[in-house]
């Protein structure tokens, strides 16, 4: 599935094409209630330095002690990815000195990391389907956090994050544009949402992406790579691509080259900028952490976590396919979010899937956006509008009487039913009526309709002027089959 140097994925610079090659290095916090290796809560935004234990603070002769919830999603995160999950795995420790990290190292995975190979689909909007491979995931701690901006000449810590577990899962280098980038990364987050480990939430900082990119001529092997570090929004990552592949042509057309390093975005200024020559993972000194045993998994604990997992995405939206007719556009839509996929089933079940899809979709997401509202708050019940589109599949009333119906009941509740009942919005199919209304018209527009014998086209004026006089509510096909019937085309 996966297609090299596509003519249409190349970027074009002064002397030629180039190809941009991107992968992910996505940290993203593991839901749960204690952190990584103590009990100390994750919650966020509490007072600073009020959700730190003594092992977080690294005081001496604290023993870290696993967290198996945490490992418990971390397999499930792994099964989401349809990956491989080593039952044998190594806590390292990563040496490096930062004023937030009181431990002078991360506890993280080098060499043995729980979750192995696996791969993401991702679909792009235009119908084709990327295969990015994932390199591996793996367990480790958060650091804290500096504050330079409290005093005006000391900085403070916050260690309330110091220790929170994160998995870091690694992508091959299979992303060829900023929109497949930004579209892996949607995506991750949706699995990661369905399975419950990761809330995704990118404000608060519990996804945040390290972007590698570099260039190179079609065909050519891959050139160095810049890491922007800890970008923190689907657009910027999709900004500081742009820039950055950009930036990296402009130095190699002038005779340049790339040096390895780690780079900022500025959000600000759009561009990326130096923050430090990249270093390697000999620098680190990794060794194993003696203060914890290698971790086993039995086989029977994945095969238990597997029999649990919900159902994710992919099989959602194959099965919407499958069962609702819908396009594979339409349920890619539905199943982004596990709330709306829910929302759409209970107002499908045992109706038409594909006209509950388009009032789904179009109406109701049309009118959440419009408002700035999800799914989960929206005034409209999906009882409510399953009510709707029964009341359009039994031709109680026309699809466009059903939108002002929708325009009520969104903003004044009710059952809607009742609602076309006590203001008369039934359809009129009454053909008597309608012909009445039309040998009215027919009769007052006498030229008009002898013009439309000549050009047919002109129905449409007449069908505007008897939905005119119904007020909306005669059946469109009943006007369409007498008005031709009448005017003898
Ligand atoms: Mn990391």
């Amino acid at each position: 599935m996966n297609v090299h140097a596509h003519p249409k994925k190349l970027v074009k610079g002064a002397t030629g094409d180039w190809e941009v090659i991107i992968g992910m290095e996505i940290h993203a916090q593991v839901t749960s209630k204690a952190k990584l290796f103590s009990g100390a809560s994750t919650e966020f935004g509490g007072e600073p330095n009020s959700h730190v234990s003594l092992v977080d603070a690294a005081m001496p002769g604290m023993l870290p002690v696993i967290n198996q919830e945490c490992i418990r999603q971390a397999v499930r995160s792994g099964l989401g990815l349809k990956a491989q999950i080593n039952l044998k795995s190594v806590f390292d420790r990563k040496n490096y000195f930062y004023p937030d990290l009181p431990q002078g190292y991360q506890i993280s995975q080098y060499k043995s990391p729980i979750v192995g190979e696996g791969e993401v689909i991702v679909d792009m909007p235009d119908g084709e389907s990327i295969r990015v491979g994932i390199e591996r995931l793996h367990l480790e701690q958060d650091a804290g956090k500096s504050l330079h901006d409290q005093h005006p000449t000391m900085s403070f810590v916050d260690l309330n994050r110091s220790g929170v577990a994160l998995m870091e899962i690694v992508s091959k280098p299979d992303l060829r544009s900023a929109d497949e980038a930004k579209a892996y990364v949607t995506k991750l987050r949706t699995i990661l949402r369905y399975l419950g480990t990761c809330d995704g939430n990118m404000e608060q900082g519990s996804l945040r992406a390290d972007v590698n990119v570099s260039v190179r001529r079609p065909g050519e092997p891959l050139g160095t790579r810049c890491e922007i570090k800890n970008v923190n929004s689907i657009r910027f990552i999709g900004q500081a691509i742009e820039y950055e592949a950009r930036r990296q042509i402009g130095i190699l057309e002038d005779g340049g080259a790339i040096h390895q390093e780690t780079r900022l975005f500025d959000p600000g200024k759009g561009e990326t900028r130096s923050m430090r020559s990249k270093e390697e993972a000999h620098d680190y000194r990794y060794f194993p952490d003696p203060d914890l045993l290698p971790l086993e998994l039995t086989p029977k604990f994945v095969e238990d976590v597997k029999a649990h997992l919900p159902e994710l995405p992919d099989e959602k939206k194959a099965r919407f396919v499958r069962d609702y007719g819908l396009s594979s556009y339409d349920a890619g839509v539905l199943v982004a979010e596990r709330e709306t996929a829910d929302f759409f089933e209970a107002v499908a079940k045992g109706r038409d899937g594909k006209m509950a899809a388009n009032w789904v979709i179009n109406e109701l997401f049309g009118r959440l956006n419009k408002e700035g509202k999800d799914v989960n708050a929206s005034p409209m019940s999906a009882a409510q509008l399953g009510a709707i589109v029964d009341l359009i599949g039994e031709e109680t009333i026309s699809g466009k009487i059903a939108k002002d119906l929708f325009e009520i009941v969104w903003s004044e509740g009710g059952d809607p039913r009742a609602i076309v009942e006590a203001r008369g919005m039934k359809q009129v199919t009454d053909v008597g009526a309608i012909e009445t209304m039309i040998d009215e018209i027919i009769a007052r527009n006498s030229d008009k309709a002898e013009q439309a014998k000549a050009k047919p086209t002109l129905i449409g004026w007449f069908v505007g002027q008897v939905m005119k006089a119904s007020g909306g509510k005669a059946n469109p096909q009943a006007v369409n089959e007498l008005l031709k019937a009448k005017l003898g085309i």
